[in-house]
């Protein structure tokens, strides 16, 4: 089909002519002036940091790998999972964990950075942990502390976006461990938040778990089950309700997650959904599926679009 339906070659050439001749300075209908970009981002999920697997020596490799980027990026969100796991660890455990996650942020990392909460940085909700809700640090409290988070959930302006940090790991019922949701008092704020948010302005959501992802589709047992089988820990189990939400703003341009160590790109009703896979990979244990170790590069622009690119690092999977 030709890309100019009511105009011919000859015609389309006589106008162009006409509107050079005219100053030199006029543009084809199509062209639109050139998008700027105003941040590129890391977005880091998923580094699950542990004492074991030299996972401290794999996150610095992979903060080397973003800050030697040729094209290097102005902050680094982390996507939650941040640590191996506190939902189901002693309270000596967690701290460890909290510690190495320090040392390696002091040594390695001069980005700015922000971050989520994963539902592996709770602490105590797993029967093995040993915590009661009574103890200092309890459930999130500890992961917000250590993240230096304003609150589970917040607000920021960066570089004419908003960015909106949800906390999507929620308490589960008989069947889940923990559900992927928001809780009624953080709905309502982001549904306020976003009513309150200029129209031209663009909004980025990072939350840990995915709102809407297509991968999650391919990590369960379907050929067994004959079902298409996504749990409500894997993916939100409100999806639609925030859909709906985000489709009435209007300006919630992308959301970016992690938890399912994959990769993939869902667009629905206007709004981008990224899952950035994980820099550890499948638990410091190599690829999950066909995704190794990685971030994303994320760049935003003054229109409110954006671009997205998986990276690798180079890490070898070690045995301990
Ligand atoms: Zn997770």
């Amino acid at each position: 089909m030709s890309r100019w339906p009511d105009l011919s070659r000859r015609k389309f050439l006589t106008v162009a002519a006409a509107l050079m001749g005219a100053g030199g300075l006029a543009r084809s209908a199509e062209e639109k002036p050139a998008r700027r970009r105003v941040l590129r981002l890391a977005h880091l999920t998923d580094v699950h940091l542990q004492p074991e697997k030299q996972a401290a020596e794999g996150f610095a490799k992979c903060l080397a790998h973003v800050q030697s980027q040729p094209d290097k990026p102005d902050l680094i969100l982390f996507g939650g999972d941040n640590i191996m796991d506190s939902f189901d660890q002693t309270k000596d455990r967690t701290r460890i964990q909290w510690e190495l996650w320090h040392r390696v942020l002091k040594s390695d990392c001069s980005l700015p950075y922000l971050s989520c909460i994963g539902n592996h940085d709770v602490w105590g909700w797993g029967k093995k942990s040993g915590a009661s809700p009574e103890e200092p640090g309890y459930g999130k409290a500890w992961a917000v502390e250590e993240l230096r988070l304003p609150k589970r959930y917040f607000a920021v302006e960066k570089a004419g976006w908003k960015f909106i940090i949800l906390d999507s790991t929620h308490v589960g019922d008989s069947r889940h461990g923990y559900l992927g949701k928001l809780d009624d008092e953080q709905f309502d704020w982001l549904a306020a938040e976003l009513k309150a948010t200029p129209k031209d302005k663009p909004i980025l959501i990072l939350s840990h778990i995915p709102i809407l992802a297509a991968c999650v589709f391919l990590d369960g047992n379907n050929e067994k089950t004959g079902d298409w089988v996504v749990p409500g820990s894997w993916m939100h189990i409100d999806t639609r309700k925030l859909t709906a939400l985000f489709h009435q703003s209007g300006n919630v341009k992308v959301c970016l997650s992690g938890h399912t160590h994959m990769v993939d790109e869902v667009n629905y009703l206007g709004t981008t959904y990224y899952c950035d896979g994980a820099v550890s990979g499948a638990w410091w244990g190599g690829k999950y599926h066909q995704f190794g170790e990685g971030y994303a590069l994320i760049d935003l622009y003054d229109d409110g679009t954006t671009s997205r690119e998986f990276v690798t690092y180079g890490w070898e999977a070690k045995k301990s």
